[in-house]
């Protein structure tokens, strides 16, 4: 399995910038996704790794070589599309075989390669079916399964679980990580759901316009986003202005909310008007006041089954709160206490 490498690549399509000046590694054996918003450039990143685009400038490696004009063929890459682009007359087993009947391997063998990636993917038995006789969750297995086939450097997915339910969306995203870790695979996945991208990544990519906004873990993007843009993409967040009053030399900032005084990690930021991401889930509702904790008065209140989500009026303007407190839930009009703590809070740019 082979590494990606992008150096300072862009993509124009007449005065779009698709893709603009982007550099990124993606280590072999990793699962990385691509996630932003529609027309961010995801797409268009992938088929520049897949070579069914070229980029206007910069470079692009898989492996030691590099591809930067090579076209698709020349290339070792699979791409499991989402409309699944399966044959409907050729059965399942004649599917998965097809990339290799193409590159004139025998029929014998490559009807064996193809029964193996099928067991691959738990689809033994299915060989004679059509894909109009599979659900959507196994066609889309098929598709994996004859991408597999093809032994290539680098597996892609454009959003391979547009088509299914939710339920079952969750269950092929866990087959396509086990997978991929049982295969040590690098593979490049494109979705704008961040509960996706959260759920099965090693790295993620958040693109915003055509660059990347922000590169690391789901923890690191989740727990340490960089941007409002980033904060408000994974996840969700109240993002207030606030002040920096301090940083000090271990990178632990002072900040100043409303009347209130608190110790955050800062990264890169100076001292002056930042923004501050506070997390629904990790902000607290209580009766009373605590040593960190802004009044309020409680707009709204759902229930969600599990948890409450509320938003609370206060004086940094409407914050939205989930609860897992359902027993006694507070109700509209009732005055609250939102407690801060450092889990709830990140430091970001604008
Ligand atoms: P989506 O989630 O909607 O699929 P995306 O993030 O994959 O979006 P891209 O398809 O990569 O976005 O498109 C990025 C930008 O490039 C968009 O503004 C789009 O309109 C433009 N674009 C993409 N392909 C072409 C093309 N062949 N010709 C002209 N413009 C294009």
């Amino acid at each position: 399995m082979s590494a990606v490498v992008f150096d300072n690549v862009s993509k124009l399509f007449g005065p779009v910038r698709a893709v603009n000046a982007v550099s990124l590694r993606i280590e072999p054996g990793t699962l990385v996704t691509v996630l932003g918003p529609s027309g961010c450039g995801k797409t268009t990143s992938l088929r520049l790794i897949a070579g069914l685009e070229l980029p206007t400038e910069g470079q692009i490696y898989i492996g030691e070589q590099e591809v930067t004009h090579l076209p698709a063929n020349a290339r070792n890459i699979a791409m499991v599309f989402q409309s699944y682009a399966l044959f409907p007359h050729l059965s399942v087993l004649e599917n998965v075989a097809y990339g290799l009947t193409v590159s004139r391997v025998p029929r014998r063998e490559a009807h064996q390669r193809a029964r193996s990636a099928l067991a691959q993917v738990g689809l033994e038995g299915f060989d004679k079916r059509l894909p109009s006789e599979l659900s959507g969750g196994q066609q889309q297995r098929v598709a994996v399964a004859r991408a597999l086939v093809l032994e290539p450097d680098v597996l892609l997915f454009d959003e391979p679980l547009s088509n299914l339910d939710a339920r079952l969306r969750r269950q092929v995203r866990q087959d396509i990580r086990d997978l991929q870790q049982r295969l040590g695979l690098t593979v490049v996945y494109v979705t704008h759901d961040q509960a996706e991208a959260l759920a099965i990544s090693d790295q993620i990519v958040v693109m915003e316009q055509g660059k990347i906004a922000q590169l690391g873990t789901p923890r690191e993007l989740y727990e340490a986003p960089r941007n409002r843009f980033v904060a408000r993409f994974i996840g969700e967040a109240n993002v207030v202005p606030a002040q920096l009053d301090s940083v000090d030399n271990t990178g632990l900032g002072l900040i100043r909310l409303a009347d209130l005084q608190f110790h955050v990690p800062v990264i890169g930021q100076s001292v002056g008007p930042v923004w501050l991401a506070l997390r629904p889930e990790a902000l607290n509702l209580q009766r009373q006041a605590g040593a960190l904790s802004i009044a309020g008065t409680v707009s709204t209140a759902a229930y969600l089954g599990s948890f409450m989500e509320y938003s609370i009026d206060t004086e940094l303007g409407p914050l939205f709160v989930i609860d897992r407190n359902i027993s006694e839930p507070y109700a509209p009009a009732a005055a609250v206490w939102v407690d801060i703590t450092a889990h709830s809070v990140a430091v970001v740019e604008s």
